[in-house]
């Protein structure tokens, strides 16, 4: 990046040179949580000199530089202003001079810090300068805030002109000023906004209970002692709480256990070459080879899917008047007719965008941002001196565990496209194999003839011996944000043909190629035991026989693997069917992609490939370039049959719908005891960041997520209820966001819930182990010791969508507890003493929210391993943070005590939180207020 691309972009008025300044305003708080310290420091510096050596005398001459500090503080208030200013004014004056790409100061005050390689401000879209003028007012707002707090350090402004105009008043009551001050303002701002971040937390919990995505919602979550846990609102989609109590948390198993098809290897076995597929070496004591683990093979049979429900307990389905599916008991339809009531009920369209607009109301209040963004600058540099402590202590902790190490731990690819999983070279390899051994096989059918695929590359002028990684160009490293010609990347050559004949499942062959493809990569990962992949597969919702299509391509290809689950993206391409007439509204669409889930819940011998498939999906993923300027919704709330203009809807609609129509399934589908599905939508990846607000109410995880370093607040909602965040550096690096300014580093340092994930090896990596490609990068960059590497394998697993039984083999038997608690070292290779920290941090945070309460938890120090465990040491976080019962930092102490009472009762007030969520937030307030008493 030049230098003439990083000064229009960064504020103008943080380099404040040394000597211009009374009061320089600390370099950080400008920026966003996700720029390095050390590189705005840098910056900075290089500023100063900058300015020093061009800056004619070192000083505008109408600045006087002998600021009576301290004496006068209503005046040194003006009186910075006019520094401000008068150094804005020479600052633009010089840059002008420059004349260097220069921008209008007004577009630089972006919070995020210097964006010269991150977005053009040329393409940024009309409703995204709507966005900047919002965080500019407030950015305005901060910095006045900052001022007059930077003058409470001396006195406060009110106080100090009383103290001016009666001085014979004394010293007293100034003080008592400012005691009633801090009590009257500060405190009940603070309370409110605790409140604010409260009910925002609570909402998400509403939505994620009402569509049954927390774990041990789903039954493929039992595996015969684990059933969900005992207390009603206690887990969370990543486990228990962090703020529940870990002892008999788990509520009696007394459902069928989940039955994997085919059952999971044992736990010890090897890949064998010679035979080419998975041996138990323990069965083999004695003889050569070892044994084939039979149970592996993957057999479907048509007769083991159940039917329909029992007569008298049917159920039956149809949309409501917004496009929604609901479930009815037909008993009840039959008597009422159109009148009956849904079993199930999702939350209405008006009710998900008030919703919607609280979440964002509170997230561009200004007070909040601040205060977000200094708890998020507080968890980093908490996270610095955690490991500044304990390095060497967990790097012993990690030695000595037998066996174990990066290599061998699991680690799940959350984030990848099926169609580009395989490497370039793997599939140059495989065209040309296949242009060997079958030139005159007929694959493709154009302009009214059959093809084979000698004519197709003679059509194209290639004979095998001129393809090369060059030929086929699918390196996606020069399309940085060009997502529109990045889609183009996935033609082999740059043909439609190659791509229709390779990569597509529904061809004339009826995806056979690729299905072999796909053979050749599960038995790459299987090989490789420790890495598992979430393959994205495409349902498009142009007609309703995609899903059996794909079902039979899985099924009938056997493309099954303990390494392998499925997740099914849908592109949001409403804009491109409607042109050319495949759906008439938007209705349509949600019929296409639901309908047939809903047939098959009601009927598995309806759809049996179907049936079997899904129990391998873990569950929905939205795609499409968000950065393509969307129409915003109002006031309006269309429904989705209303919705018939060529406009695609926006991302926060797409979202609503899926969640709705997923909402409706899952507890149908949970009633039958089928697996029920989660929403794990790509978001946050470019446009605009409010769809990240969908997805903070909607989705189970999200993919990407790098814009959430633009909205403090957001991302602290998303911390902490430790939402998972596929992220994909390399991914981002070629697209939307250059690899050294990714926050993933800084998410991670937080404590943030992230992952790494490749997206798209064929596009971004070159190498056949892409997951640890993509390891690597990142190790190397940011600097990642072998202890983050295996606690963001961890996290991997725990975001995945595997069954519980495999789980638990993976990380740990109670893995889903928080804390150390649910670490089992000898498996993740994590120190316990990291989990502690996370945990005592993340509870830290939530006491702050919920009870007002601010104490600080002890940063775990290093002990002696021996006799100490993980529960001790989550015990002893816990009970740091519970200790204190009085007030320490924040606010004014009187109001806090009644605060926590107030936000009870607003919360169960509230309209918007149906009854069970605000009852289950009440016993859990009440559970802490007891914890806190004894
Ligand atoms: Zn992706």
């Amino acid at each position: 990046m030049s230098n003439e691309r990083e000064h229009p972009s960064r504020p103008v008025d943080t380099p404040t040179p040394r000597d211009l300044s009374p009061d320089p305003s600390p370099p950080e708080s400008r920026a966003s949580p996700s720029f390095s310290f050390h590189e705005e420091r840098r910056l900075l510096k290089s500023d100063e000199y900058w300015l020093s050596t061009r800056l004619v005398g070192g000083r505008p001459s109408s600045v006087s530089t002998s600021p009576q500090a301290g004496k006068d503080a209503l005046a040194n208030f003006h009186h910075s202003l006019e520094l401000d200013q008068a150094i804005e004014e020479a600052y633009t004056d010089v840059l002008q001079a420059r004349g260097a790409g220069f921008v209008e100061p007004s577009t630089m005050e972006s919070p995020s810090g210097p964006e010269g390689g991150d977005l053009d401000p040329l393409l940024a879209s009309v409703h995204r300068q709507e966005g900047d003028r919002d965080e500019r007012l407030s950015l305005a707002e901060e910095k006045r805030e900052r001022q007059i707090s930077n003058m409470n350090d001396i006195v406060h402004p009110m106080a100090a002109l009383r103290a001016d105009e009666k001085k014979e008043e004394g010293k007293t009551q100034t003080v008592d000023t400012v005691r009633a001050f801090a009590e009257s303002g500060i405190g009940s701002e603070l309370e409110a906004l605790y409140d604010n971040f409260s009910k925002c937390l609570a909402l998400r919990d509403k939505y994620m209970m009402l569509s049954n995505q927390r774990l041990g919602d789903n039954p493929r979550d039992y595996d015969g002692t684990f059933q969900g846990f005992a207390q009603e609102g206690a887990g969370d989609v990543g486990g228990l709480k962090p703020s529940a109590s870990v002892h008999q948390c788990e509520a009696a198993a007394d459902g069928q256990p989940w039955k994997m098809n085919p059952p999971p290897p044992p736990p010890h076995w090897k890949w064998s070459h010679a035979q080419g597929k998975p041996v138990d070496p323990m069965a083999s004591e004695g003889q050569n080879g070892g044994e084939d683990v039979e149970a592996l093979e993957f057999v479907f049979d048509p007769k083991d899917v159940p039917g329909p429900e029992p007569e008298g307990k049917r159920r039956s389905f149809g949309f409501n008047d917004e496009g929604v599916y609901q479930v009815f008991d037909a008993n009840d339809v039959a008597k009422d007719g159109e009148n009956a009531k849904p079993i199930w009920a999702a939350p209405r369209l008006k009710e998900y965008y008030s919703d919607l607009d609280y979440l964002l109301g509170v997230c561009s209040d200004g007070p909040a941002k601040s205060f977000a963004f200094r708890r998020l600058k507080y968890l980093a540099s908490k996270w610095t001196l955690y490991t500044l402590l304990n390095e060497y202590q967990e790097l012993a902790d990690m030695k000595a565990v037998p066996h174990r190490d990066f290599y061998n731990v699991r680690k799940v690819d959350t984030h990848i496209h099926h169609s580009a999983s395989m490497n370039q070279k793997h599939l140059l390899r495989f065209i040309k194999s296949k242009l060997r051994k079958a030139p005159d096989e007929i694959v493709i059918h154009r302009d009214g003839k059959d093809l084979t695929l000698k004519e197709v590359f003679e059509s194209l002028n290639l004979t095998a011996y001129d393809l090369s990684i060059d030929t086929l160009d699918m390196h996606a490293h020069q399309e940085f944000h060009r997502f529109d010609r990045f889609n183009n990347r996935y033609n082999p050559t740059g043909s439609s043909r190659l791509r229709e004949i390779f990569l597509k499942t529904d061809n004339l062959l009826k995806g056979k190629y690729l299905a072999e493809l796909t053979k050749e990569l599960i038995s790459d990962l299987e090989q490789s035991k420790y890495q598992n992949s979430e393959w994205r597969l495409s349902i498009y919702g142009r007609n309703v026989n995609e899903w059996d299509k794909l079902a039979k391509w899985v099924v009938n290809n056997k493309l099954v693997s303990h390494n392998v689950r499925w997740l099914i993206q849908i592109p949001r391409l409403y804009d491109v069917y409607k042109g050319s007439g495949l759906v008439n509204n938007f209705e349509d669409i949600v019929r296409n992609v639901f309908q047939p889930l809903f047939e098959v819940t009601a009927d598995p011998s309806s759809h049996p490939e179907l049936h079997v498939f899904l129990q391998r999906v873990v569950g929905f993923d939205s795609v499409d370039d968000e950065s393509k300027p969307e129409r915003r919704l109002y006031r309006k709330f269309p429904t989705a049959k209303m919705w018939d203009t060529n406009q695609s809807p926006p991302y926060s609609y797409w979202i609503y719908y899926m969640y709705a129509n997923l909402t409706s399934l899952n507890s149908w589908r949970k009633e039958r005891g089928f697996n029920t599905l989660v929403l794990r939508p790509h978001c946050g990846e470019a446009g605009d960041p409010d769809h990240l607000s969908s997805a903070f109410l909607t989705a189970h995880s999200i993919s990407h997520g790098i814009l959430l370093r633009k909205v403090p607040a957001l991302q602290y909602l998303f911390y902490l209820k430790q939402i998972g965040l596929a992220m994909s550096p390399l991914s981002n690096n070629a697209l939307f966001l250059t690899y050294e300014r990714n926050p993933f580093k800084d998410f991670f340092k937080v404590g943030m819930n992230v992952s790494l994930s490749t997206d798209d090896p064929l596009q971004f990596h070159f190498t056949a182990q892409h997951l640890l490609e993509e390891y690597s990068c990142a190790a190397q960059i940011y600097k990642l010791t072998p202890a983050d590497m295996c606690e963001l394998a961890r996290n991997s697993v725990v975001q995945s969508g595997w069954e519980m039984q495999v789980k638990k083999h993976w990380i740990g038997n109670k893995w889903y507890l928080p804390g150390s608690a649910g670490n089992d070292i000898h498996k993740t290779n994590v120190p316990n003493i990291r989990m502690a920290y996370r945990h005592a941090t993340l509870l830290e945070e939530l006491t702050l929210i919920q009870h007002g309460t601010h104490t600080p938890s002890a940063t775990p120090m290093p002990m002696k391993s021996a006799g100490v465990s993980p529960s001790d040491v989550a015990a002893a976080a816990m009970s740091q943070t519970k200790r204190y019962n009085q007030p320490t930092l924040v606010g004014g102490a009187s109001v806090l005590e009644t605060r926590r009472r107030k936000s009870i009762s607003n919360l169960q007030r509230s309209p918007a939180l149906s009854k069970s969520t605000s009852m289950a937030f009440t016993e859990e307030e009440e559970a802490g207020a007891n914890g806190a008493a004894a």
